[in-house]
């Protein structure tokens, strides 16, 4: 079949791959340069996790998600995800609770959870302020996916595939029923299969996506660790500090890349056309909790900040489902879509060809 994609992220260059293994003509159409800085999956660096509270489904996938990362690091040739461990801590009720679920569920799937003490957590991990927390677990597995490389080498090997990429080829409008696409330049072009992949654009295409996906503007801190402690970072795990109110990721400066540090909490304002200049009072912000977490934290300096946007689902689940016969949409996000994608492009390349498979797909993406 002919398959046309609208996005050239991560989920768009995903479906991509799977699409044309299966056999496929795949085109896909992206907007801005490939890869689009200003697109979600384009950073240094996104975390891979198990940990993932109560959501079983979730942390389930993960296991899918990590073979299917294998396949294509076989296809691209190198490997591009680090493997640090993942270090989760916590001292308010919210966080705690977070790591409680997080312990359980990964158990219940046969998956080794150390649980340290305050004491055990000041000793294995002493760049962490261990004082400020009760409860913490550390578990063998998780890592940073190098993120704007992925993409670009996707992109190139994609290329080398067959696949067709139109970089810097804005869809200013999609017929779903017909799947066919407008481009800018008012050419109407036709397939078999429309996927629009659009990340936080996609409400622009389907407006009445809006009513549960949000655009949410996110900063970034990059962080300048003090002298003494940098050779730590580059053995250190990635740290999520769960309590909702303080909480911060801190990303360990890996394989060349910076040290960095975000909050999972949804700003749900912005547009991902506006101006990305990051606002230095959020860019503070991330930075300040990012000292509460880490000991000797009032060291640590802003090397930079970066703006990125989320699309945000309320329950923070992943929307893949068809729009007609001859169209799906796809947006996982909610700020942890990435570590999935190359599962969740085979899974809609599986259901293309049997669109049998449709309902399933939707409840797995949403984790249920
Ligand atoms: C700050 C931040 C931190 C994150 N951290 C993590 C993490 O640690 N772990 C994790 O798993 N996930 C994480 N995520 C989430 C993850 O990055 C996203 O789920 C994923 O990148 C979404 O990919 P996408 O392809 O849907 O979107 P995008 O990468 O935004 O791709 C969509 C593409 O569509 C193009 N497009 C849009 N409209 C059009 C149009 N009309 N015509 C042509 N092209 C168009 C855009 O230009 C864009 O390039 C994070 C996200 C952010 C922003």
């Amino acid at each position: 079949m002919r398959i046309t994609i609208v996005g050239g992220g991560i989920m768009g260059l995903s479906a991509a791959r799977s699409l044309a293994r299966r056999g496929h003509t795949v085109a896909v159409f992206e907007q801005g340069n490939l890869p689009n800085p200003f697109g979600s999956s384009v950073d240094q660096h996104r975390l891979f996790r198990h940990a993932y509270g109560a959501e079983a489904g979730y942390s389930r996938m993960a296991e899918t998600a990590f073979q299917a990362w294998e396949a294509l690091w076989a296809d691209l040739g190198e490997r591009l995800m680090v493997p640090t461990g993942t270090l989760c801590v916590a001292g308010a009720e919210d966080g705690r609770r977070w790591i409680a679920e997080s312990a359980a569920t990964l158990e219940a799937q046969g998956r080794p959870v150390r649980r340290l003490t305050p004491s055990q957590l000041a000793a294995e991990f002493p760049l962490v302020d261990a004082a400020r927390y009760t409860d913490a677990i550390h578990l063998e597995t998780g890592g940073v996916l190098l993120a704007g490389r992925i993409v670009e080498l996707l992109a190139h090997h994609l290329n080398a595939q067959g696949v067709t990429l139109h970089a810097r080829n804005p869809v200013t409008s999609i017929d779903p029923e017909r799947a066919t696409v407008t481009l800018a330049d008012r050419r109407v072009i036709g397939a078999d299969v429309l996927i629009v992949a659009a990340g936080a654009w996609v409400t622009r295409l389907l407006p009445e996506t809006a009513a549960r996906l949000t655009p949410s503007r996110q900063t970034l801190a990059y962080l300048t660790p003090p002298e003494g402690v940098r050779g730590l970072w580059a053995r250190a795990p990635m740290l999520i500090d769960a309590d909702g109110e303080s909480g911060v990721y801190i990303v360990p400066p890996v394989a060349g890349t910076g040290m960095k540090a975000g909050d999972h909490r949804f700003s749900l304002e912005g547009d991902p056309g506006d101006d990305r200049t990051p606002d230095p009072d959020e860019a503070y912000a991330v930075l300040d909790r990012a000292r509460r977490a880490l000991a000797g934290g009032a060291g640590y300096t802003l090397a930079n900040a970066a703006t990125c946007f989320y699309t945000v689902e309320p329950d923070e689940r992943f929307v893949i489902e068809p729009l007609t016969p001859a169209s799906w949409l796809m947006s996982p996000c909610s700020g942890h879509g990435f570590k999935f994608a190359p599962a969740l492009g085979e899974a809609l390349a599986v259901a293309v060809d049997d669109p049998g498979g449709a309902a399933a797909l939707t409840a797995w993406a949403a984790g249920r």
